[in-house]
């Protein structure tokens, strides 16, 4: 990241702390396609819902995103890797001046999207564990895939960092991601299953299928425990440590949002600072926010009006929404976060 962009971070940051009407979208995870191979458990996708993200309206997007502020982009889906003009996407992005990360399972295959991974500052690729554990969370595809991203990325000169989603399938293989990260020079991070929080379990097609996967409040207490201990002890571990604490001063893991404000950050920054487009031009201002409010489509208006009619005002005051709550230490300024991140990123 250019030192430019850092100080366009700390600019706003400090504007976002000082005057509660400063809206930027500083950084935006976008869903290049709904579409996905494959067949996670846990998914709650509609992989039905129509794609209207165009390369052209991309471009669009990126310019007047761009113009608002807006200096990060998360590529996500579905599955990215099935956009066939990923390449044009990600080099789109670049030319104007953002910082791409691009999260993916790795299937159908990485051969094919080399150049796409190559422009990436960032790549994170889902892993869920030992073989097995991923065949039965995600399916023979997406298991078979990752293995093969792991050895493509390390030919290839591609850092990656990992994703795992903490389920009772996989929660007792911490120590073993964490040594497969060690082992291929990556950082391992771990997010809560959405569907531990009763409402997320509401969008998902089968929840009798995932209702076994959610962690007890006491096995999720002991999980994050044991991350801190190793993050504490230099394991890599991509997360920063105020995120982690935070998680495991949570209350009550069967719920993911909160009216109470959290005594790390005075309020949700985040909803002020990032937003959530959808593959079919939904604008929402979090990645929580869809269960909660309408969002409003970019094809009413264009982005830059879409982003300044969103709702932000929110009933919940603060989350342990993975990237949210890293997002919000981060425009907190909450100094370990930020040093956490200085160190990891390029
Ligand atoms: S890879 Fe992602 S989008 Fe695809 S099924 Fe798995 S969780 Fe869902
Ligand atoms: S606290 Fe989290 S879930 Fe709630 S509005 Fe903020 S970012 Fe979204």
């Amino acid at each position: 990241m250019k030192a430019g962009t850092y100080l366009h971070f700390l600019r706003h940051a400090l504007q976002l702390r000082f005057d509660s009407s400063h809206l930027v979208p500083l950084s935006m995870n976008l869903h290049v396609t709904h579409r996905c191979c494959n067949r996670c458990v846990y998914c709650s996708y509609n992989r039905e819902a129509p794609n209207l993200l165009t390369l052209e309206v991309l471009h669009r997007v990126f310019v007047e995103a761009r113009k608002l502020g807006c200096r990060r982009v998360n590529l996500t889906g579905g599955e990215p890797l099935l956009r066939n003009d990923l390449n044009a996407i990600v080099a789109g992005a670049k030319q104007h001046g953002l910082y791409v990360s691009m999260a993916t399972s790795g299937a159908p295959g990485v051969e094919a999207h080399l150049e796409a991974f190559k422009q990436c500052d960032q790549v994170m690729l889902s892993f869920d564990g030992p073989y097995d554990v991923r065949l039965a969370l995600t399916g023979k595809l997406a298991a078979d895939a990752s293995e093969r991203a792991v050895s493509v990325f390390e030919q290839e000169g591609i850092s990656f960092w990992t994703t795992t989603v903490l389920t009772r399938r996989n929660v007792d293989q911490i120590d073993w991601i964490v040594d497969h990260a060690k082992k291929h020079g990556s950082q391992a991070n771990f997010v809560l299953l959405e569907t531990q929080d009763g409402n997320g379990l509401r969008f998902h097609p089968a929840p009798e299928d995932v209702r076994d996967l959610c962690l007890t409040d006491g096995e999720a207490r002991a999980a994050i425990g044991h991350i801190i201990a190793l993050k504490r002890a230099g394991a890599p571990i991509g997360s920063s440590l105020p995120y982690l604490e935070e998680w495991l001063r949570w209350p009550d893991y069967s719920r993911l949002q909160s009216v109470n404000r959290s005594s790390l950050y005075r309020e949700c920054i985040a909803l002020r600072a990032t937003c959530e487009l959808q593959a079919d031009g939904r604008l929402d201002a979090c990645s929580m926010a869809f269960a909660h409010t309408q969002g409003v489509s970019i094809f009413d208006a264009g982005f830059a009006a879409a982003f300044r009619r969103l709702c932000t005002k929110s009933a919940c005051q603060s989350c342990v929404s993975s990237c949210m709550l890293e997002s919000n230490l981060m425009f907190s300024l909450n100094p370990r976060t930020v040093w956490n991140w200085l160190e990891r990123i390029r």
